[in-house]
């Protein structure tokens, strides 16, 4: 499943399960990318 960087906002793809990092810019906050984020949202 692809990642969103949320620094430079590219397509980053999981290399890892655990430790994922943008290769652009090094930012490690990166966000699931979903065409629809209900079910995160929902959780609770
Ligand atoms: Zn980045």
């Amino acid at each position: 499943m692809p990642y969103i960087c949320l620094h430079c906002r590219k397509e980053v793809k999981a290399l890892e399960k655990n430790f994922i990092r943008c290769p652009y810019c090094g930012y490690r906050v990166l966000s699931k990318k979903r065409s629809t984020l209900a079910k995160e949202v929902s959780s609770s």
